[in-house]
């Protein structure tokens, strides 16, 4: 395995790690709101192929060698520098959402409408790292199916979820939730 792949599995590694403890203390935690819809569950699906099931056929086995491409070396260390970014976004945001985070659409009884620390710079930062992630993934994976499966379904993911989640907080939160779109971009800060 090559380093640029293996910064892909480290950063994979990590994510876990940030995550399991707040999948573990949700748990506990009682749900007023659920939505998922198969459209949904279909592209995350999808996304855990691209995310972690093609990466590791791509490092190791040669099933996907046909589909190999070359990259000089600074591509591949924008990929790492980009990947570092999302580590350190994904961490932040864990951090400043807590309990109010869910895998899916939901809102939990005791849900609070965070604003503050990464929150108060952009609405999106956990689907900011995953851009950052996915943009990454073909500069550090050097393959065509490997490197751009992700990419290909994150941008329907994306604009799916981000406005079923917006629709579900302004309906949660009203103009609290609006003056907050007014104020902090969705995934570049405002100027
Ligand atoms: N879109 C955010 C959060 C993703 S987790 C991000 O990219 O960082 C998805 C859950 O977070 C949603 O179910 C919603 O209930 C919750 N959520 C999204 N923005 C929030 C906010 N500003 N404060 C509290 N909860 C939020």
């Amino acid at each position: 395995m090559d380093i640029f792949t293996a910064v892909y599995f480290a950063a994979l590694v990590i994510q876990i790690i940030i995550r399991v403890p707040l999948t573990k203390m949700r748990k506990q935690e009682k749900m007023s709101e659920q939505r998922v819809t198969s459209q949904e569950k279909a592209l995350l699906g999808l996304l855990s192929l691209g995310g972690l099931a093609v990466p590791i056929i791509y490092a190791a086995t040669n099933w996907l060698d046909f589909a190999n491409y070359t990259l000089p070396a600074w591509a591949s260390w924008l990929g790492v520098l980009f990947t570092a970014g999302a580590v350190f976004v994904f961490w932040r945001a864990h951090a400043d959402l807590g309990l109010n985070w869910s895998p899916t659409l939901e809102i939990r009884e005791k849900h609070e409408l965070i604003a503050r620390g990464i929150y108060g710079v952009i609405r999106h930062p956990m689907y900011a790292s995953q851009w950052l992630l996915v943009i990454a993934q073909p500069l550090l994976l050097h393959n065509w199916i490997a490197g751009f499966l992700n990419l290909v379904v994150f941008i329907p993911f994306y604009l799916l979820r981000v406005k079923a989640e917006e629709q579900l907080m302004i309906e949660k939160f009203g103009d609290q939730y609006r003056a907050y779109m007014q104020k902090v971009g969705a995934v570049f800060p405002k100027t």
